[in-house]
């Protein structure tokens, strides 16, 4: 093996593994709901792939499909060779580590004046905090770049699709309930219900109307209540009916439709100011109440299924303890 190789062959092994821990701990922050740390371990990750390929290209593994193909039935078998170090391998990734560490100590995401919009060069993995005309380091032009901006931060879904998910939640949750008698839908899955579940719901609306409102009516405003009601302030739903819950998140998202309906791509990028996210559009509101009810309406399912399944097989329920760690603070 020559050294050129052999360097290659220790690039796309450290890459690859690099990219691989990068990633994942991007999505276990998004399950904690830190939303700009995710954000900076998602840029890493992208550098990590960059590279990756970069030294795969190098190797010659790259060839037309048709060989790539007999190259994957034949089953790729790399060289392995000792990496050193994965992550943590560029001054700036620690000084943004940093940060974010910093930040955790003190119980909490990275803040919007804390990480600004992250930039990977897609010709060779250069990671930017802003972005220069070109990549200092390949030439590769500003539009070349993959962006990580905090208006994106949420989920990059447009307003076609954020009103499509806004006004199927609505069935989805009707769907949900249905044939559950009152003792399961108030059965309580580690501290919550189905039912808290539901007006907990009705409560992040409520709370997004208010802020499209604002952002819609006044000039950037500063978005109001850092603390929207977290799943253990539901409590009070255990006492009302299904069809009641039911009802009150169908009137809420209404409103909240009948706000948002055939607003133009402009409104839909007005802005407001928020601590933790900084200067956001309309659209970044929306993808984190669709993210956040997203995530509710999968673990939704999960209980229903679990709490059926017992039912049927007439034992004791058992469930999955997979409830996503909702922390709501600041957000
Ligand atoms: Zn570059």
């Amino acid at each position: 093996m020559s050294l050129d190789e052999y360097e290659s062959r220790r690039q796309l092994c450290s890459m690859s593994l690099g990219y691989t821990a990068y990633d994942v701990w991007a999505t276990q922050a998004r399950r904690e709901r830190r939303y700009n740390i995710a954000r900076l371990l998602n840029a890493s990750s992208t550098v990590k792939r960059i590279r990756a390929e970069c030294a795969f290209r190098a190797l010659g593994e790259v060839g037309r499909t048709e060989a790539n193909i007999a190259r994957a039935l034949a089953g790729l078998e790399p060289d392995t060779v000792a990496t050193g170090p994965v992550t943590g391998t560029s001054a700036l990734s620690r000084e943004l580590m940093s940060r974010a560490a910093f930040a955790l100590a003190e119980g909490r995401d990275l803040i919007a004046e804390e990480l600004g919009d992250l930039y990977v060069c897609s010709g060779c993995g250069e990671l930017m905090e802003g972005a220069p005309a070109v990549c200092a380091i390949c030439g590769t032009v500003r539009e070349g770049f993959l962006a990580f901006r905090a208006a994106e931060s949420m989920g990059a879904l447009g307003p076609n699709k954020l009103m499509r998910s806004l006004e199927q939640s609505i069935q989805t949750l009707h769907a949900l309930m249905a044939d559950l008698d009152d003792e399961l839908l108030s059965h309580r899955v580690g501290t919550v219900s189905l039912k808290e579940m539901v007006g907990h719901l009705t409560d992040m609306d409520v709370v997004f109307r208010e802020r499209a409102w604002l952002i819609l009516e006044t000039d950037n405003p500063r978005l109001p209540s850092a603390h929207p009601p977290t799943l253990e302030k539901a409590a009070m739903y255990a006492d009302h009916t299904i069809g009641d819950l039911l009802d009150s998140f169908q009137v809420s998202r209404q409103q909240t439709l009948g706000l948002l309906r055939g607003l133009t791509a402009a409104a839909w990028h007005r802005t407001g100011h928020h601590i933790i996210f900084g200067t956001i559009p309309l659209t970044h509101q929306g993808n984190w109440v669709v993210e956040h009810e997203r995530s509710h309406l999968i673990e939704m399912a999960q209980i229903r299924h679990d709490l059926l399944e017992a039912q049927s097989d007439n034992r004791p329920i058992t469930l999955h303890d997979n409830l996503i760690p909702e922390i709501l603070d600041g957000e």
